[in-house]
């Protein structure tokens, strides 16, 4: 009973006359919904609490047969005001929410675990102003690893031949020539691969490593969002946005 625990709103739909319906991940449960009653309304206390892209405290009565619980109360604990009022920054954070919703399986709490972990640490990571570009490439390219679809960037995915010339999402990682010439997928050049496969072996641990090379090219991106879409079925809705935003600031 009155159960609490830290959790990051990942979605929000309305629900009912002014309540609202709210998705949740967290370390204690994993993936969860939340039906807050009248959150809609100008007095409402909890309604700091359910912002997207927060980090909040939640009181629920927890009950482990049940997917769909009753919101008590909701206090914010991390509202990452910085990152929300940078457009290119609070997009990419609604492009990982989105991930992590998806990729993250209600049944399995180690995977949630880690999922949590990742969007926490890329919301701190946007929030202290680091480019928002390559925190995007770094965290969907670390979820998906943790997802079991890393992508294969030492040698080509379909003969295990050493000398990469192109990158195919559908495939699942590195073609050779003669591999990416059977497939019909044009060659890129040796820095577009040197580059694709740092961001992937550096991940967000080794930001530093990738921040100088990934913040201002949009392709990688694009890449590891194919992957997304390609393998774990997800539409990525809010990444068509995303590029828009980054088109727009960068001048692209
Ligand atoms: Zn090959």
């Amino acid at each position: 009973m009155n159960e609490r625990f830290i959790g990051i709103v990942l979605k929000q739909s309305d629900y009912r006359e002014n309540g609202a319906l709210v998705t949740v991940l967290c370390r204690e449960y994993g993936k969860l919904c939340l039906s807050a009653a009248g959150v809609r309304k100008m007095t409402s206390r909890n309604a700091a609490g359910i912002l997207l892209y927060t980090k909040d405290e939640f009181q629920i009565d927890y009950n482990e047969t049940r997917t769909m619980f009753r919101l008590k109360t909701a206090v914010p604990k991390a509202l990452f005001r910085r990152m929300h009022e940078n457009l290119t920054a609070s997009s990419a954070a609604a492009v990982m929410a989105e991930a992590a919703d998806m990729l993250s399986p209600e049944q399995d709490l180690l995977l949630c675990q880690r999922f949590y972990d990742l969007l926490e640490n890329a919301f701190e990571l946007l929030e202290a102003g680091h480019n928002p570009n390559a925190v995007l490439a770094a965290v969907l390219s670390d979820m998906l690893i943790a997802a079991g679809m890393g992508p294969e960037v030492d040698e080509c995915v379909l003969c295990e031949k050493k000398n990469a010339a192109a990158i195919s999402a559908a495939d699942g990682g590195f073609l050779c020539l003669d591999c990416a010439k059977k497939q019909g997928i044009p060659a890129v050049s040796a820095e577009e691969l040197h580059r694709f496969r740092l961001i992937v072996k550096a991940g967000m641990q080794n930001l530093d490593v990738i921040e100088p090379i990934a913040a201002a090219e949009l392709k990688d991106v694009s890449i590891l969002v194919d992957f997304l879409v390609l393998h774990a079925g997800v539409r990525m809705r809010s990444f068509s946005f995303y590029k828009r935003v980054f088109r727009i600031e960068t001048g692209h």
